[in-house]
């Protein structure tokens, strides 16, 4: 007589999946289930309360001070999020005490601007500010797998995991998603429109955006039938969406130009500052590059990155308070080697990662070329000190070829 296929009776998973099956007498648990229920009698034992307390609210002024700790430049950006991240979490914060009708809305943040200007970083520093769990996911994968329903509840596992699976506190967290303009409609000519995400994923993401409660699979991955599946309420997770939106700029000019001929507008044609067009954009621009009418109402808030400059740059490498100088620096004393650099060798850098278009991300990949010898040869050795000058980064650096360093990101 062939054995009957054993599942663990917590989350149903079959033996062949578990690392271990232990039968009772008439039930069967398995590895994870035994972690997880350890975890809760620990908790229980230990007498300690979940964390339900409400965040602490930190004040616009707060948050854009620690942001400006981190995130260089991105003044306007800084500043809208700061509010936004402040409504937000105030409209929790006063969730139970309702004393009148007025509902306030979710302050969803749409951040429109090229990679590599720190949008990410933004959602990162925030999150770090107030405690929350962050999730960091790409639009583009949610569009691509197919797998309609399960693939946006994904967004919510990732956010479960990074709160540890505390339910209260992942309801409390920021979702970043990045590369929303991939799920725009390319164009109004339907021969030519890249509709992989299909209406499923993005009304999903919309309700999703808005506030719902949704089965999430604990693990991710495809649903088991007899998986047990966590709930999750979206109403209090913060969204943060971000694009390049690559050839925006000429929605606005367009629009900017109508309304200059039009009428008579305070912004004329020639005060427009074409190196940052993006300080102009308005919902209706969004809407005019593909993203769903529908999608635009659920992210409120809107704001802008500006490109990096050379200046900026300096100060992203130097400055922040882990700037990769700083880190660098910080790993060869490790080694008990002093490193300096001058700022020539700074500058020259800067002007490499602005040449090359290889953005703040590129600083990276330059320094890393830079130092790598220095890095391989130095541990163990003599040496105590390493003065990089701009002779020293430029011979180093003549031996590879740069533009390549674009890949790495
Ligand atoms: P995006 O999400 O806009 O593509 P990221 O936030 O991922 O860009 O930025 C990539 C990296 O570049 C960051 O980890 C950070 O090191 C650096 N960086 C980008 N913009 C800034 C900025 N404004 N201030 C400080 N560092 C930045």
């Amino acid at each position: 007589m062939s054995k009957p296929d054993l599942n663990c009776s917590f989350c149903g998973r079959p033996k062949p999946e578990t690392q271990l099956l232990i039968a009772g007498l008439d039930a069967h648990i398995c590895d994870r289930c035994i972690v997880q229920a350890h975890g809760i009698v620990q908790e229980e034992a230990s007498g300690e309360i979940k964390d339900s307390s409400p965040i602490e609210l930190k004040a616009p002024k707060e948050i854009k001070a620690f942001l400006d700790d981190y995130v260089i430049g991105q003044e306007a950006s800084k500043r809208v999020l700061s509010v936004a991240v402040y409504n937000h979490y105030k409209r929790l914060s006063h969730e139970n005490t309702k004393e009148d009708d007025v509902e306030i809305q979710k302050s969803n943040v749409l951040l429109v601007g090229p990679t590599g200007t720190g949008k990410t970083l933004l959602a990162q520093t925030i999150s770090r500010l107030l405690k929350v769990p962050l999730a960091i996911v790409d639009a583009t994968v949610l569009t691509e797998a197919g797998y309609v329903g399960e693939d946006v509840e994904s967004i919510l596992t990732r956010l479960l995991q990074a709160a540890d699976y505390d339910v209260e506190r992942a309801e409390k967290g920021i979702v970043f998603i990045d590369e929303i303009d991939k799920i725009a409609r390319k164009s109004d000519n339907p021969s030519i429109t890249r509709d992989v995400s299909g209406e499923g994923v993005q009304q999903a993401l919309l309700k999703l955006l808005e506030g719902t409660v949704v089965n999430v699979p604990p693990k991710g991955g495809r649903k088991h039938p007899d998986q047990k599946f966590i709930e999750v309420n979206t109403s209090n997770i913060l969204f943060i969406a971000g694009g390049a939106f690559d050839g925006i700029d000429a929605h606005i000019n367009k629009r900017l130009n109508l309304q200059a001929i039009g009428y008579k507008t305070a912004l004329e044609k020639r005060d427009v500052d074409q190196q940052n067009i993006l300080q102009y954009i308005t919902p209706r621009d969004v809407r005019s590059f593909g993203l769903i009418p529908e999608i635009i109402g659920r992210l409120p808030v809107l704001t802008y990155m500006s490109p990096l400059d050379e200046t900026t740059l300096r100060i992203i490498l130097t400055t922040p308070k882990n700037a990769l100088i700083k880190q660098y620096i910080q790993l060869f004393k490790m080694d008990g080697i002093d490193l300096q650099f001058t700022p020539g060798a700074l500058d020259y850098i800067v002007e490499k990662a602005l040449k090359y278009k290889l953005g703040a991300r590129g600083l990276r990949s330059l320094c890393e070329a830079v130092l790598n010898d220095a890095m391989f040869e130095l541990p163990q050795s003599d040496t105590t000190k390493l003065k990089v000058t701009k002779q020293y980064a430029d011979q180093k650096l003549s031996k590879i070829e740069l533009p390549k360093l674009k890949v790495v990101s």
